[in-house]
C-alpha cells in the first residue's frame, strides 16, 4: 500500500492544560518565529493563531499573509486537510509582485503538496521543482531543502526512486551543512519511506528509527507520531505484523487526546486492519476494514482497504462481495491515472485472477495471472536496474563522506572557537592583570604621595633638630588656645625656657655638641610635662611650653621640676679618655593667663619678662611674672 506520509497524523493534543490567549501577536516577527513553538505544540498554537483573527483587518498586508502562512502551517500539520487547502488558497490570491518571496515561496511548497495528495502527482512535481529553483534563487537554504524533500517524496509516490534519491541527497547534505536537525530528521523519515518501498526493509527502519529519536530529542508530537506510523508500515510491508500492529497501537496512543481525531483514526485503523489481513486474521480484519471505510480518509487508502476486503471475502468464499470490494478499488484506480502500473494498481489484476479461479475460471484466472506477472517483471526490472542501483551505491556512499567531511569540518569550527576562547581569556586575564597592576600603581604613588604631603607637613610645623614643635606653630597654637578657652572657668600658662649660658658652650665645644645639648633640653622638657600640654623651640636655645587648664602655681611647680631635671643631668662631650662631665642650667619665665588677659602677645611678653628676671636674679631658676 502506498503513500505513508506526512499528512497520516491529525494530533491535536490537548492533554496539556493549555491556555489559549491574550498572546501579543501584534507583529509579524512573533509569527515569523513561530515555527519551533508551532511543531511543539500545534493545537495550542493553533488556537493562539485563531484568537487573533478579528485583529486582521488592519493588519498589514505581510503580517496577513504571516499569519494566513502559520495557520496553514498548524492546519497541515493537525490534519486538517479541507481548513489547510482553503487557508493556502485564501493566501495564494493574497499573494503579489510585492509579497516577500519567503512567504510566496513557502506557500508555493503548501499548495505542492496539496497537489501531491489530490493525485496530481505531474503538477506538483513541476511546482515543487520551480519552487526550488526560487528557494535557491533568493538564497533560502532552508526552504530548498523543503521543497526538495517535498518533490523527492512526490517522486517516490510514482517510483520515480532514482531521481527521488537524488534528490533527497543533496537535500540531506545542505540541511547537514545547516545544522538543522529538523529537515535531517525529516529527511531521514522520508529516506524510510522510500527504502520501505523499495522493499529495503532493515534500512527502512534504521532511517525511521533516526527520525523518530530526533523528533523525540525535539519533542514535536505530530512528528513523533508520523514516524512511528512509518515504523509500523515497515514492518507490515516486512510482513512483521506483531510488531506492526505494536507500532499501530503506540501510534493510537500518540494521538489518543487528539480533539478532532477522526482522520487520525483513520490512519490507525487502516493500518490494523491491514496487518490483520495481512497475518490471515480475516475476521477480525473485515471488521476492522468495514470500519475503516466508513470514516473519511485518503482515496487511494480506502482501494488498498477494497483490495484487502476483496482477498477476504475471496477467502470467506463470499465471491459475490469480493467482486464488488474489487470492483470498488478498480475504480478509484481508474480515477488516478498516474498510479496504473504501480504495484498497487496490478495487484487489482492479481486478486482478480484469484477471483476467477475461486469461481473456477481457470483459463481466465491464468490470463490475468499471465498479465500480471508481466507488468511484475517490468516493474521489478524498472526499480532494480542496474542504473538505479548504481546510483544507490553510489549516494550512501558520498552521504557517508559528507556527513564524514562535514563531521571532521565541526569538528574544526568547534576546535577554533575553543582557540578562539582561550585567546579571548589570555587576553582577558591580560587586561585584567593590567588593570590590577594600574590600581596597585595608583595606590603606591597616592599613598607616596600621602606621605610626601605628611613630610611636608611635618616639616612645616616641625623643628628639624628637636622635632619640637617650630616657632610659627606653637605661637600659633597659643593664639588659638587663648581666643578659644573661656578664661573666666581655665587658665593657660606658659613657661619660656632658656638654656642659660650657652653661646660659650658652642665656642668651646662645637657648634655640634651645642646642637646635642638644645636636643637633650628639648627632649627632658618633653619628659616634664603631660601629654596635653604642647612644646615648641622658638629660637635658638629658647623654648616655650603651653599649659592649657594649668593655674601659676601648677605651672611653677612644673618649671621648678623642670629647672632641677636639667640641673641634674650630667651631659659628656667628647670619647674614650677625653670624655669631660659639663653641666648646664637653665632660666623659666612664666605668665598665667587672667580674665584681663588681652591677647597671647600680651602673654607672651609677659612670660619674657619673667624670664628676664629669672636670668639676671642668677640664673638656674624659675620665676613668674
Ligand atoms: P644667657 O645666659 O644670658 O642666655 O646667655 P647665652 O649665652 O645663653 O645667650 P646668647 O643670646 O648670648 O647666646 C645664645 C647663643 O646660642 C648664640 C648662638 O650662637 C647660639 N645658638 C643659637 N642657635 C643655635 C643653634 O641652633 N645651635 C647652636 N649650637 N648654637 C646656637
Ligand atoms: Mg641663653
Amino acid at each position: 500500500m502506498p503513500f505513508v506520509y506526512k499528512s497520516i497524523v491529525a494530533v491535536l493534543f490537548i492533554c496539556s492544560n493549555f491556555t489559549v490567549g491574550a498572546m501579543p501577536l501584534n507583529d509579524s516577527l512573533v509569527l515569523q518565529n513561530m515555527d519551533h513553538e508551532l511543531n511543539q505544540q500545534p493545537w495550542q498554537t493553533y488556537q493562539k493563531i485563531q484568537s487573533q483573527a478579528d485583529k486582521l483587518a488592519d493588519a498589514t498586508p505581510d503580517y496577513k499573509l504571516w499569519w494566513l502562512l502559520r495557520k496553514a502551517q498548524a492546519e497541515n500539520l493537525l490534519d486538517l486537510f479541507d481548513e489547510f487547502q482553503q487557508t493556502v488558497t485564501t493566501a495564494q490570491a493574497l499573494v503579489n509582485e510585492k509579497t516577500p518571496d519567503r512567504i510566496a515561496i513557502h506557500f508555493n511548497i503548501f499548495y505542492g503538496i496539496i497537489l501531491q495528495r489530490q493525485g496530481k502527482y505531474q503538477k506538483a512535481r513541476s511546482l515543487l521543482k520551480q519552487t526550488q529553483q526560487a528557494a535557491i534563487t533568493h538564497k533560502y537554504t532552508d526552504l530548498a531543502v523543503h521543497a526538495k524533500l517535498e518533490l523527492a517524496f512526490t517522486r517516490s509516490l510514482t517510483e520515480h526512486y532514482e531521481y527521488s534519491l537524488t534528490g533527497l541527497q543533496q537535500a540531506y547534505v545542505e540541511a547537514y551543512a545547516l545544522d538543522n536537525d529538523f529537515l535531517v530528521a525529516r529527511i531521514n523519515e522520508v529516506y524510510g519511506d522510500i527504502y520501505g518501498y523499495l522493499n529495503e526493509y532493515g534500512q527502512s527502519i534504521e532511517y525511521y528509527q533516526k527520525a523518530l529519536t530526533s523528533y523525540q530529542q525535539l519533542a514535536y508530537p505530530v512528528h513523533v507520531a508520523e514516524a512511528l506510523y512509518g515504523l509500523a508500515v515497515t514492518y507490515r510491508y516486512w510482513q512483521k505484523y506483531d510488531l506492526a500492529l505494536n507500532y499501530y497501537h503506540r501510534y493510537q496512543k500518540v494521538i489518543e487526546y487528539s480533539l478532532n481525531n477522526i482522520e487520525g483514526n483513520f490512519y490507525g485503523l487502516y493500518g490494523i486492519s491491514m496487518s490483520l489481513a495481512g497475518k490471515g486474521d480475516c475476521t477480525q480484519a473485515l471488521d476492522y476494514i468495514e470500519q475503516t471505510l466508513s470514516i473519511k480518509g485518503l482515496i487511494d487508502y480506502k482501494a488498498e482497504l477494497y483490495k484487502r476486503q476483496a482477498l477476504c471475502f475471496i477467502d470467506k468464499n463470499k465471491l459475490h462481495l469480493a467482486t464488488i470490494a474489487l470492483d470498488n478499488a478498480a475504480t478509484i484506480f481508474a480515477n488516478m491515472p498516474e498510479l496504473i502500473g504501480t504495484r498497487w494498481q496490478i495487484e487489482v489484476i492479481e486478486i482478480r485472477a484469484q477471483l476467477q479461479q475461486a469461481k473456477g475460471n481457470n483459463e481466465q484466472a491464468y490470463q490475468l495471472l499471465k498479465q500480471f506477472n508481466q507488468r511484475k517483471v517490468a516493474l521489478l526490472k524498472k526499480n532494480t536496474s542496474d542504473r538505479l542501483l548504481r546510483v544507490r551505491g553510489v549516494l550512501e556512499a558520498e552521504r557517508q563522506n559528507v556527513e564524514n567531511s562535514l563531521l571532521q569540518q565541526r569538528a574544526k569550527v568547534h576546535e577554533l572557537q575553543l582557540a578562539q576562547q582561550k585567546q579571548d581569556n589570555t587576553i582577558q586575564n591580560y587586561i585584567i592583570s593590567c588593570i590590577v597592576i594600574l590600581i596597585l600603581f595608583s595606590l603606591i604613588f597616592m599613598y607616596f604621595q600621602w606621605r610626601n604631603n605628611q613630610i611636608l607637613l611635618t616639616l612645616s610645623i616641625r623643628d628639624p633638630l628637636t622635632n619640637l614643635y617650630n616657632r610659627r606653630y606653637i605661637l600659633e597654637f597659643l593664639n588659638t588656645l587663648v581666643n578659644e578657652t573661656n578664661l573666666e572657668k581655665n587658665q593657660v600658662s606658659i613657661m619660656l625656657i632658656d638654656i642659660d649660658d650657652f653661646k660659650p658652650i658652642n665656642d668651646l665645644y662645637k657648634h655640634a655638641f651645642g646642637d646635642q645639648v638644645i636636643s637633650k633640653v628639648a627632649s627632658i622638657g618633653k619628659d616634664t610635662i603631660r601629654s596635653e600640654d604642647v612644646i615648641g623651640r622658638v629660637g635658638g636655645e629658647q623654648f616655650l611650653c603651653v599649659l592649657p587648664r594649668i593655674d601659676s602655681i601648677q605651672c611653677l611647680n612644673i618649671a621648678q621640676r623642670l629647672v632641677k631635671k636639667v640641673h641634674g643631668y650630667e651631659f659628656y662631650v667628647g670619647k674614650g679618655s677625653h670624655k669631660q662631665l659639663v653641666k648646664l642650667t637653665v632660666s623659666i619665665g612664666i605668665s598665667t593667663t587672667s580674665v584681663d588677659t588681652i591677647n597671647s602677645s600680651d602673654l607672651y611678653l609677659q612670660a619674657d619678662k619673667a624670664l628676664h628676671n629669672a636670668k639676671t636674679s642668677g640664673k638656674n631658676r624659675a620665676l613668674q611674672y
